[in-house]
């Protein structure tokens, strides 16, 4: 089971998220038939969104955009604070060679562009950042969408590692917060300390849990455990919203649909899911819209 925890310093310098997302990562290479290299872009960037979702409260979503001009295209995931998480990767058929042997050329393939991550709070208008994409290795755009438009200190780490049949062996990462007050010498001390920990998909692939990891990035601090939330891939798809989408088409559009193929198939971008109506179904449709 995928989870996620949150942790603090007794001292309250720093907070720790740290989520293990094998298991969510590899339903989301099943359900879009992601190639290696996409399945690594899409983990880390759903990995990122479970992670910042959790600063979030109830309802509230977060969706993070990553619009490369690379092979990929682009990425959109969202996640919530209850650790649901859905996301797709326009292009899910790539393959680079690899520059560095064992290493996914994930930074090529998104390329450069724009990073944006939308807040919906449940207000009017949803609140949105975007950066410039730095790097295309998602961990790297999204500290410096922390730090540049969020002005919160951060320091986050994501990783997959993908077997050699292209199924997932290992996802998972964390987020580094200094909070408002922290001494600069223990964020020096934490930041020394970063730059030589193995990467986040070796620990989770030798076994490490999401608490494990926390206390890896503490190193010598002591840090408390404060909440733990299971990570499920989870979208918000159905019938009725589908059916929605269908009646807002409008009724030439539904009847043509009717003539050309006796009903509809449609499939929701974010999880896969395939809704099928059948020409019953779409005539039950054109009599709501009378
Ligand atoms: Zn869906």
């Amino acid at each position: 089971m995928d989870y996620l925890i949150k942790s603090m310093d007794p001292g309250q310098n720093f907070r720790i998220f740290a989520t293990v997302t094998t298991g969510v990562t590899e339903i989301a290479r099943k359900r879009h038939d992601t190639w290696p290299i996409a399945t690594a872009a899409l983990g880390r960037v759903m990995t990122g969104a479970v992670l910042l979702g959790a600063n979030l409260k109830g309802r509230d979503m977060i969706t993070i955009r990553v619009a490369g001009d690379g092979p990929l295209g682009s990425l959109v995931v969202s996640a919530n604070a209850g650790g649901e998480v859905r996301g797709y990767v326009q292009e899910p058929h790539v393959d680079l060679p690899r520059q560095i042997e064992g290493k996914l050329p994930v930074g090529a393939a998104v390329g450069r562009g724009t990073l944006s991550v939308t807040k919906d709070l449940g207000l009017k208008e949803p609140f949105t950042g975007s950066v410039e994409i730095i790097s295309g290795e998602i961990a790297e755009d999204l500290t410096h969408y922390l730090i540049t438009s969020e002005q919160i200190p951060s320091a986050m780490s994501l990783g997959v590692l993908v077997d050699g049949e292209g199924s997932v062996r290992a996802s998972g990462g964390f987020w580094l917060e200094m909070l408002p007050g922290a001494g600069e010498e223990i964020a020096g001390i934490l930041e020394k300390h970063l730059a030589g920990l193995p990467p986040v998909s070796t620990m989770v692939n030798n076994g490490a849990s999401p608490e494990d990891i926390a206390r890896e990035v503490a190193g010598k601090f002591e840090i408390n455990i404060l909440d733990k939330t299971q990570v499920s891939f989870k979208c918000m798809c159905g019938v009725k919203k589908v059916e929605n989408l269908l009646v807002s088409l409008g009724r030439q559009e539904i009847k043509d649909m009717i003539e050309e193929s006796g009903g509809a198939e449609v499939r929701c971008h974010f999880c896969g899911e395939i809704y099928n109506f059948s020409m019953e179904d779409m005539e039950r449709l054109l009599e709501e819209l009378k």
